[in-house]
C-alpha cells in the first residue's frame, strides 16, 4: 500500500487533535506512534525519550514492538542506531538496518522480523536532545527520503509538547523547595485620570482592567464576591472542566483560523490542567475545608512562584500561562455557565508580551491591552494590528499596580487610557465604542490619480488571516510578507514542508497575483525563543535578517526552498531584508541557486525564475543603490528601518520616539535617491514601509516617482481616496519643496502650512 503524501503526515492538526484527547504523556506518545505507523504504512513506529544527566534513550511507546519493552528498553547515547542518531542529531535511513555499523539487535522484543530502519532524532532549538522517533518494517528498503522529511517534520511538532510535559515535571521536583512570603504591593495612581501613551493598534474600546504581569509573588488575586460564595469541590470540577473544554476548542478554532502561527499555542495551558500537581493540588486543598477559589489561587499563585524563580528561561516565559490559566478557572468558577472564560469585557495590563501571548489573548476575546514596555513599531504591535486588537504603550509602571475590575477606556486612536472615567467622558466616547454598522468601503480594483496616472496598491501580510482584508480590499498583490511570524511564534524551526504550505496559502489567497516572500528577518528585537541567539550588546546592529539566514544555511535553505516550491507556476518575488552590502546580496542569490540545483535534482516542481531584490533600509544600501539595483530585479524600500538606522532612532524605544521622523531631511534625500536609481536603472521599486501611510510623505514618495506601494490592506481604502484626488503635477511640486529643505525646522513649517 502506497505512504500517504508528505502534506498529509505533516498536518500538525492531527497530532493537535491528538494531544487534547490525551490523558498523560505517555498516552499521548502511544497514540502518535499508532497514528504515524498507520500513515507511514509501516509494522514499527517508536520513540525513545533521552535523559540528559543519564545520557540513555529509553523506549517510552511502540506500536509493532512488545508492549512489555515500553520503559524496558534503554540504549546509551552512541548505541545502536538509535543511539547514534541521538548523538550525531542526525537522521540514519537504513535499507537493511542490520547492514548499519552501529545495528545492536535488542532480544526478545521481536525487532528481528524488521530489515528497514529509519531513526529521527526528535530535537529543540535545533540541538537540544529530547528523543529518537523509529519507523522499521520487514520489506528491505522501504523508506525513502520523503519519508525522512516527513518523520522530521512529525519529530519537530513532537519536540514541543514532550518539552512542555517535561518542564512540568521539573517543576514537581522544585515544588520542594520553600515559598516566600507575597510582597507588599501599594496602592498606585490615586486621583490619576487618564494617562497619555502611545498607539500601537488602533480603536476605542473599555472594559474592566485586568493585570498580568503584576509585580510581586501574590500576582493572582481573587476578586471579592459579592454573595461571598463558598465554592465547593463539585463547583471546582465543572469549572476544571470547562475550561478544558474551553482550551480545546479554542485551540482547535486557532488552528483553523491561524494555522500558520498558532499551531499547539495553547498545548502547556493544557498540560498544566491536566497535570495532577496542578488540580490536584487544588482539589487536596479544597478537601481540607479551603474555598474552591483560595485553592486555585494559591496553587496557581505557587506555581508562578516557582516558575518565576526557575534558571530555566522556558520555564519562565510559561508563568503568564499559569496565570491565564488560574484567571480562566476563576473566571469558570465564579460565572460559571454565563461566559466561556476568556478575556471579553477585559482590558488586559501587562509589562511586556511575547507575539505568542499576543496571540493567545487575542483568541480569548480581550477587549484591548496596554504594554508598560514597548513601541509602536515592534512586532506586538504589528501582530496587534493584524488580529485587530487596540493597543497602547504607556511609560507608567504604576498601572500594573492598578485594582483589577476597574473600569478602563482605551483611546488607542489617540493614544490615551482613562481611569475609572466619568460618565461625562463615557457618554463622549459611546459611538466610538460602540460603532454602528458601517457598510463596507467602497474599492476600486485599480488607483488612479487625478491626472490619470496609476499606482499600484500591494498589501503587508503578516499573518495568513491578513489575506481576508487583502481580499475584501482588492489588494492588487503582496509586496511585503513578513516570514518571521511563523517562526517568532512557535515553539520549534517550522520544516520546509510547513512553511511552503504556509506560502501556498498566501498565493492561493489572491490568484494570479504577484506575492512578494520576505525570507526570515529576525535578531534585532526579534528573537526566536527556541534558538540560542548570541547575547549581543547591540542587537539591532548584529545577526539580524539577512546575516542570521547567511549564518545558518541550513534554516536559510529550507526557506528558500519552500518558497521556489510554492511559487511554482506563480508570479514569485523573493526579497532579502538588511542587505548591507552588493556581497551580501550575491551571497543570498548564489544560496538561492543552489536550491534551485538541488530541487531540479530531485524532481521536485518549483519556480525557476523568481524575481528577487534586497530590501533597501540600511544607509549602507543607499551609498551603493545603483550597483544593487544594477543586480535587482526589483528595490523595495523599508522606511521602518531606513529612518531608524539613518537617524540612529531605536525604533522600539518609545523615550526617543520623537526623534523619529520620517519627513527628516536625511530620510527624503536618501529615499528620493532610491527611487531616482531604481527609475535611472529600470528597476521596479515599491515602498513598503509604514512612510506610505502618511498622506503628506505619500505626496511626496509619488511627486519623486513611486508608483508602487505596500501597505496594511485596512488602509487600502483611505490611501485610494486620497490618491485618486491628488495630481502628479501637484505631487512633483510638493516634493520639490521639501527636497530643497535642509533643517527639519523649515520642512515642519512648510508642512504645516500646507495642512492649513
Ligand atoms: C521596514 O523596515 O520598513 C519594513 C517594512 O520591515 P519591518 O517593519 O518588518 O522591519
Ligand atoms: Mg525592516
Amino acid at each position: 500500500m502506497a505512504k500517504d503524501n508528505v502534506d498529509l503526515i505533516c498536518d500538525i492538526s492531527e497530532l493537535a487533535g491528538l494531544f487534547e484527547r490525551s490523558h498523560s504523556l505517555s498516552d499521548f506518545l502511544q497514540s502518535a506512534v499508532s497514528i504515524v505507523a498507520y500513515h507511514m504504512r509501516a509494522a514499527v513506529c517508536s520513540i525513545y525519550l533521552y535523559d540528559e544527566e543519564e545520557e540513555t534513550l529509553t523506549l517510552a511507546a511502540t506500536q509493532g514492538l512488545k508492549p512489555e519493552a515500553v520503559g524496558n528498553v534503554s540504549l546509551k547515547l552512541g548505541e545502536g542506531i538509535v543511539g547514534a542518531a541521538m548523538r550525531d542529531l542526525k537522521p540514519i535511513c537504513e535499507g537493511h538496518g542490520s547492514n548499519n555499523p552501529h545495528f545492536k539487535r535488542i532480544d526478545g522484543i521481536f525487532e528481528e522480523h524488521y530489515e528497514a530502519f529509519l531513526a529521527v532524532p526528535i530535537m529543540l532549538r535545533g540541538a537540544m536532545r529530547v528523543g529518537v522517533l523509529v519507523t522499521q518494517d520487514p520489506q528491505p528498503n522501504y523508506f525513502h527520503q520523503n519519508d525522512v522529511k516527513a518523520l522530521r517534520a512529525i519529530a519537530s511538532q513532537l519536540a514541543v509538547v514532550i518539552e512542555n510535559a517535561k518542564l512540568l515535571m521539573s517543576l514537581h521536583e522544585a515544588r520542594q523547595q520553600k515559598t516566600e512570603p507575597p510582597a507588599e504591593v501599594t496602592p498606585a495612581l490615586a486621583g490619576v485620570s487618564f494617562l497619555k501613551g502611545t498607539t500601537a493598534s488602533s480603536g476605542v474600546v473599555q472594559g474592566t482592567a485586568v493585570v498580568i504581569d503584576g509585580h510581586g509573588y501574590d500576582v493572582l488575586t481573587v476578586a471579592a464576591d459579592e454573595d461571598e460564595t463558598s465554592y465547593t469541590l463539585e463547583d471546582f470540577t465543572l469549572a476544571l472542566q470547562e475550561s478544558e473544554e474551553q482550551l480545546t476548542a479554542l485551540q482547535k478554532h486557532m488552528e483553523e483560523r491561524l494555522g500558520d502561527v498558532a499551531s499547539l499555542i495553547f498545548n502547556a495551558h493544557l498540560l498544566i490542567l491536566k497535570d495532577m500537581g496542578f488540580s490536584g493540588a487544588m482539589k487536596k486543598l479544597i478537601d481540607q475545608g479551603i474555598p474552591a477559589d483560595r485553592a486555585i489561587s494559591s496553587v496557581v499563585n505557587d506555581y508562578i512562584n516557582l516558575f518565576s524563580k526557575s534558571s530555566n528561561p522556558r520555564l519562565r516565559e510559561k508563568v503568564l500561562d499559569v496565570k491565564d490559566l488560574g484567571h480562566r478557572l476563576l473566571r469558570n468558577l465564579q460565572r460559571h455557565g454565563e461566559d466561556h472564560g476568556d478575556y471579553e469585557g477585559q482590558i488586559l495590563i501587562a509589562k511586556e508580551l511575547l507575539p505568542s501571548d499576543v496571540l493567545k489573548f487575542a483568541a480569548q476575546k480581550v477587549e484591548g491591552i496596554i504594554i508598560v514596555q514597548g513601541s509602536v513599531t515592534s512586532h506586538i504591535s504589528i501582530l496587534a494590528r493584524s488580529l485587530r486588537v487596540p493597543m497602547v504603550f504607556v511609560e507608567k509602571p504604576d498601572i500594573l499596580e492598578i485594582p483589577e475590575g476597574t473600569l478602563i477606556l482605551i483611546d488607542a486612536n489617540q493614544g490615551t487610557v482613562f481611569l475609572d472615567p466619568s460618565e461625562k467622558v463615557l457618554a463622549q466616547y459611546e459611538a466610538l465604542i460602540k460603532p454602528e454598522e458601517v457598510p463596507p468601503e467602497v474599492v476600486q480594483p485599480e488607483t488612479f490619480t487625478r491626472d490619470g496616472t496609476k499606482i499600484t496598491l500591494h498589501c503587508n501580510v503578516n499573518l495568513l488571516s491578513d489575506m481576508e482584508y487583502a481580499r475584501q480590499n482588492l489588494a492588487e498583490g503582496v509586496g511585503l510578507y513578513r516570514s518571521e511570524f511563523p517562526f517568532i511564534v512557535r515553539d520549534e524551526f517550522p520544516s520546509e514542508e510547513a512553511q511552503r504550505l504556509i506560502y501556498e496559502k498566501i498565493f492561493a489567497g489572491l490568484p494570479g497575483r504577484e506575492v512578494t516572500l520576505r525570507t526570515l528577518d529576525v535578531g534585532g528585537d526579534k528573537k526566536l525563543p527556541y534558538h540560542q541567539h548570541l547575547e549581543e550588546a547591540n542587537p539591532f546592529l548584529g545577526l539580524r535578517a539577512i546575516r542570521f539566514s547567511l549564518k545558518n544555511p541550513g534554516i536559510f535553505k529550507q526557506q528558500l526552498r519552500a518558497m521556489l516550491r510554492a511559487g511554482h507556476n506563480k508570479g514569485l518575488r523573493i526579497m532579502f531584508p538588511f542587505i548591507s552590502s552588493v556581497d551580501d546580496f550575491l551571497a543570498a542569490r548564489d544560496m538561492l541557486e543552489e536550491c534551485k540545483r538541488e530541487l531540479e535534482l530531485e524532481g521536485v516542481p518549483y519556480n525557476p525564475n523568481p524575481d528577487i531584490g534586497p530590501m533597501v533600509e540600511l544607509p549602507a544600501a543607499v551609498e551603493i543603490i545603483d550597483e544593487l539595483a544594477r543586480e535587482s530585479d526589483f528595490l523595495s524600500i523599508g522606511t521602518n528601518d531606513l529612518i531608524q538606522y539613518l537617524l540612529a532612532v531605536d525604533r522600539t524605544n518609545e523615550s526617543v520616539s520623537s526623534l523619529y521622523v520620517c519627513h527628516h531631511p536625511a530620510v527624503l534625500r536618501s529615499v528620493y535617491r532610491i527611487v531616482n536609481s531604481a527609475i535611472n536603472n529600470d528597476v521596479d521599486v515599491c515602498v513598503c514601509g509604514d512612510m506610505a501611510l502618511n498622506t503628506e510623505m505619500l505626496k511626496f514618495l509619488i511627486g519623486i516617482g513611486v508608483r508602487k506601494i505596500s501597505i496594511d490592506a485596512q488602509h487600502i481604502p483611505r490611501i485610494q481616496k486620497f490618491i485618486s484626488g491628488l495630481h502628479t503635477e501637484e505631487a512633483r511640486r510638493h516634493a520639490r519643496k521639501l527636497l530643497r529643505y535642509g533643517t527639519l525646522r523649515e520642512v515642519n513649517r512648510f508642512l504645516a502650512e500646507e495642512e492649513a
